[in-house]
């Protein structure tokens, strides 16, 4: 069976972009692959966290994860620094990573762009690190979007090196992947492109009703159709796009049909938007209040989880050590 790995950044709160655009998928892969998953606080490292801060945020996102369906039985879920055999691999691993294809990543020239004032050496080797991370497993595949496109080519050519520089053919090349369902964007209610966390529009999975309500009905609209059959604008589009993944069918035809025939109200289409997020967060929403609350049970989760792991990784730095020549 594929052995699937993927990491999840510790920063704040999942919302429903991260659910329907990750989480939904990570759901039907633990049951269709080998998967591992990670909380990479590592990499949180690059932009200097306060060290109370990182504790929280990986007991945070560790909850919501869970909360949402992520079962540890199914597939462990550790924390990245949990492993340190992932750190041996990272540095075998940087021995043949060149500084000129390490510079001209994006992600470390957009980083660099951002904080001028820190541009560490971690940084410019998160490629590495993100490459250790999947090696470590000799993992097929990686659910990543767009945006890791490259920092995925570098994790196959690190694998290609080390396998062509100590003769073998140990690490597999790791495929991206959209994972099993087709990818969804979810928009942002205020009329900009996609929810997120740093665009200050997402709606949380933690999110109070009363506080999904204002926001939902805050979000932007337009004076209506005046034609039958018109084209949707894009913020019309934007809550559309909500409604097909937290309404029934049934509601988002009713929806649709009234504003193919210009009768739309959208007070009443946000009300009833608003009603079926809630719907939809509430059950998930007591699921996190309740496993935040049990420590030992997010202990235990991790322990297994890093136990499972370690072996993984274990098995593979033998044949690594072996193959660079520590016998
Ligand atoms: P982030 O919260 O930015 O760390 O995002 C984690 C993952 O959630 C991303 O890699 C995407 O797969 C997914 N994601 C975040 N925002 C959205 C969105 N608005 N629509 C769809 N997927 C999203």
């Amino acid at each position: 069976m594929e052995t699937v790995v993927s990491g999840i950044r510790p920063t704040g709160n999942l919302h429903l972009g991260n659910y329907f655009g990750a989480i939904k998928n990570f759901l039907k892969m633990q049951d269709e692959y080998k998967c591992l998953f990670f909380i990479a606080d590592w990499h949180s490292l690059t932009t200097h966290p306060h060290p109370d801060n990182l504790q929280k945020s990986v007991r945070t996102i560790l909850a919501e994860y869970l909360a949402c369906g992520l079962d540890p039985d199914k597939a462990p879920i550790y924390v990245q620094s949990d492993v340190k055999e992932t750190l041996e691999l990272y540095l075998f691993l940087n021995m043949n990573a060149y500084l000129g294809e390490l510079e001209r990543t994006t992600t470390f020239k957009e980083k660099a762009r951002k904080q001028p004032n820190n541009v560490n050496a971690g940084l410019l080797t998160y490629p590495t690190l993100m490459a250790a991370d999947i090696l470590i497993h000799r993992a097929n595949k990686v659910p990543v979007g767009k945006d890791q496109e490259q920092n995925m080519e570098m994790a196959r050519k690190f694998a290609r090196r080390f396998n062509t520089i100590y003769g073998c053919d140990f690490f597999p090349e790791p495929a991206s992947f959209s994972g099993s369902a087709e990818p969804i964007k979810i928009p942002g209610l205020d009329g900009s492109g996609k929810m997120g966390k740093s665009e200050g529009n997402a709606i949380y999975l933690i999110d109070e009703p009363e506080v999904i309500r204002k926001k939902v009905m805050k979000a932007v609209t337009d004076s209506g159709p005046t034609e039958p059959n018109s084209e949707k604008p894009e913020v019309i589009q934007n809550l559309f796009a909500l409604l097909k993944v937290v309404s029934s069918q049934d509601v988002y035809e009713f929806f649709d049909e009234k504003y193919n025939s210009c009768e739309i109200r959208y007070g009443d289409l946000k009300k009833q938007l608003a009603e079926d997020i809630i719907g939809f967060t509430a059950p998930i929403r007591e699921r996190i209040k309740e496993i935040s609350s049990d420590a030992a049970y997010l202990e235990r989760v991790a322990k297994t989880g890093a136990e499972k792991a370690r072996e993984s990784a274990d098995a593979t730095m033998r044949e690594v050590r072996r193959l660079i020549g520590f016998r």
